[in-house]
């Protein structure tokens, strides 16, 4: 390992055995290392080796900051501060008692994906509330040698953060998902915390900072660009008016996600053949026309847009 100041390794987790789909990034603090958004604890392994293959290991981690709690990003986070008795964890205030007691959280988790949970994702241990370092969004956080600026960063989750180390941003998933850079951004939708208007805000508060390189869960580093964010923002408003529309014509459900998953996948085939098999890896185009089926029927609720 080289001191703080190298640069951010991005470790594909290989995620069922699929390159290129979940991604975690590490960086040396100084005072040992920071990992972007474990992954789920299927993949521990994938973490286990990537880290070996830069010469370093679990017990050198001492910093986990977590994007959000979803389980394709956190849920290895318990076992990782179970195997690392110096190692602290960083996550939004709104996002913390989901850590310490998972119990809710996978109870809907399980009702996605049925038996298929722990193959998917594997264990999820509850972490102690004193391991936890629970933020807001808006601090500056001294590790090691590095100012690390947790962003609150909602619109995919009430509780998404990004991270600001120097020349990087750690987008997570409000970032969208990219998993080659001819990809256009794609914003994972999922339930049950979609919100348009806060995702707009989030993407405006990311791209007015100085930074060289984004870091996206769904995949990896890309060059922190104009024609990044511009995508990820017609793309969200594409699949949001795709879901609206379908809903004011009485579309079903099951009609509903039909078309769009054509949709999207014709989009992803047309930039790149092999995209779509990847692409519902990251984030399977039914549980996003669930997550934008969820917004809109709130919005309809309220009487607007906002949520
Ligand atoms: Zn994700």
């Amino acid at each position: 390992m080289t001191g703080p100041g190298a640069a951010v390794r991005t470790l594909d987790l290989n995620f069922q055995g699929v390159p290129g789909v979940i991604a975690a990034s590490v960086f040396d603090t100084g005072d040992g290392l920071a990992v972007v958004d474990v992954g789920p604890g299927s993949t521990l392994p994938g973490l286990e080796s990537g880290l070996a293959a830069m010469n370093a290991s679990l017990a050198d981690v001492r910093h986990v900051l977590l994007t959000h709690i979803h389980l394709d990003h956190a849920g290895a986070a318990g076992t990782v501060l179970g195997r690392v008795p110096g190692a602290r964890a960083y996550v939004h205030e709104r996002g913390a008692a989901h850590l310490s007691r998972p119990g809710r959280l996978l109870a809907s988790a399980g009702q996605i994906y049925g038996g298929e949970m722990d193959r998917l994702w594997g264990e999820m241990r509850p972490i102690d509330a004193e391991r936890l370092e629970v933020l807001s969004g808006g601090e500056v956080l001294r590790l090691g040698g590095l100012e690390v600026r947790p962003l609150s960063t909602p619109g995919h989750a009430v509780h998404h953060l990004a991270y600001h180390v120097r020349d990087d941003l750690f987008v997570g998933d409000v970032g969208g998902i990219r998993l080659s850079d001819t990809q256009t951004p794609r914003a994972p939708t999922p339930p049950p915390d979609i919100n348009l208007p806060a995702w707009r805000e989030s993407i405006a508060t990311l791209r007015a900072l100085d930074a060289h390189t984004l870091h996206l869960a769904h995949f990896g580093a890309h060059p922190n660009s104009a024609g990044h964010w511009d995508g990820l923002l017609a793309t969200l408003e594409l699949d949001a008016a795709r879901v609206r529309e379908g809903l004011e014509r009485g579309q079903g459900m099951d009609d509903l996600t039909g078309s769009f998953t054509r949709a999207l996948l014709d989009d992803l085939r047309a930039q790149d053949p092999a995209l779509p098999a990847r692409y519902e890896f990251a984030c399977p185009p039914w549980m996003s026309v669930q997550g934008l089926v969820r917004y809109w029927g709130r919005a309809a609720a309220r009487g607007g847009e906002g949520s």
